[in-house]
């Protein structure tokens, strides 16, 4: 990444650590096979288990409740169709999931019920528990699958994850957490969230991209997505990704070991925060009085659409993002807002600042200075810059 440039897209992807970069360099050059017998595979053999307990110990599970996956998203889509062929007739999903889980859900053949957020973003345990009810949890053959997330990718919210798990499991049924955005900038502790199932992807604590796990209790029956060969005990098939599971762990151990930094991390963004609504008081922050992530900024600018902002910060060498990193390269409009009870307006004008471990205040600066000379640049030529004015 050019050191020209201001990256503040760490929610879209994390940016190398240095310790992963020398674990993946160092299992690229092992060469061996980890389901060979000889030296070089036994040598692959054991950088995947030392990752595997890494990954491990930064959710406080046991090593072999760790399954490698290629990504986030597969570990939800294996949850999911798991689930499905145990005879899982039920889904329930908030309506601000990552499209890995609501739209794998919708595509599995189970019947889906979106559960609604507050104005907070949350899911509050009454409406689960009516949910449950509505699903008929207690008297369904096979268990319901609960899948909410443990931090929204957008706005950093956090979900009551260990209330909802508990109220599933009263009710009988299996709880998966995405915790793809909130592991490396949270303590996490899979034990103590009393989480069935939970996903983890490498790319946003500053791993590679491609490489990612679910974390199956010990307790948990999971199926394999993937079949093939018996790595990973079966439970996914294929020659391991070597370097993307030991950069993984790498990733996994930097990010536990530095995860007091995530206060100075929040510094910065609380102090982007007060800079921008003093620029400009008419600035909602989604989630500002919400327990959220330390790193996320969610926020909009009434009248200037986000793509607009983007582009122009861009050209001005600051990555940030409108909403969620889109697959289609297109910026659209998000619906986590609108699930949040904004209007569509606004919704089409948020963006979103994500720190990393890389960031310092000198990148607060350069986004304040770039950001208001874009609002200001974009509001002159339309004049008082209402929403309606801008395109
Ligand atoms: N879940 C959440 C909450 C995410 O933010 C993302 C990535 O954007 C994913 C899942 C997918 O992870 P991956 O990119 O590893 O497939």
């Amino acid at each position: 990444m050019a050191s020209a440039r201001t990256y503040l897209d760490n929610n879209a992807t994390m940016p190398l650590r240095p310790q992963a970069r020398r674990a993946m360099i160092d299992a690229l050059d092992t060469g061996g096979n980890a389901s060979s017998v000889y030296e070089e595979g036994r040598l692959a053999r054991q950088m995947i288990e030392k990752a595997r307990r890494q990954v491990a110990r930064l959710v406080n599970a046991a090593p072999a409740e760790v399954i490698f996956t290629s990504c986030g998203t597969e570990a939800n889509n294996q949850v999911i169709f798991s689930a499905v062929t145990g005879g899982t007739r039920h889904i329930l999903v908030s309506g601000v999931e990552h499209p890995a889980v609501l739209k794998v859900a919708r595509a599995s053949g189970a019947q889906v019920q979106v559960l609604e957020v507050d104005g907070k973003g949350q899911v509050l345990p009454a409406t689960l528990v009516a949910g449950l009810e509505a699903a008929g949890a207690k008297e369904a053959p096979s268990p319901v699958l609960v899948s909410i997330m443990l931090a929204n990718n957008e706005t950093g919210i956090l979900q009551p994850v260990a209330e909802l798990a508990r109220i599933t499991h009263a009710h009988g049924g299996l709880f998966h957490t995405d915790a793809v955005q909130g592991a490396g900038k949270l303590a996490l502790d899979m034990q103590a969230l009393g989480v069935d199932l939970l996903s983890l992807s490498a790319h946003k604590i500053g791993g590679p991209q491609g490489s990612g796990a679910l974390i199956s209790a010990a307790s948990s029956r999971i199926e394999p997505l993937i079949l093939g060969g018996g790595q990973e005990r079966s439970k996914r098939a294929g020659t391991e990704n070597l370097s993307g599971i030991a950069g993984f762990g790498a990733a996994a151990e930097a990010a536990l070991e530095e995860l007091e930094d995530m206060s100075r991390i929040k510094g910065l963004r609380d102090v982007l925060e007060d800079e921008i609504q003093t620029l400009d008081a008419s600035i909602t922050i989604l989630g500002k009085d919400a327990e959220r992530l330390d790193n996320t900024c969610f926020f909009a600018t009434p009248g200037i659409r986000a793509e607009t902002l983007v582009i122009a910060l861009d050209l001005d060498g600051i990555a940030i993002s409108a909403g969620s990193a889109c697959s289609s390269g297109k910026a659209g409009t998000s619906y986590v807002p609108v699930a949040m009870g904004f209007d569509e307006d606004l919704a089409a004008s948020m963006i979103r600042v994500s720190f990393g471990w890389q960031n310092n205040r000198d990148d607060v600066e350069r986004f304040i200075e770039s950001y208001s000379a874009a609002v200001k640049r974009m509001r002159g030529q339309n004049g008082a810059g209402s929403a309606a004015q801008e395109d």
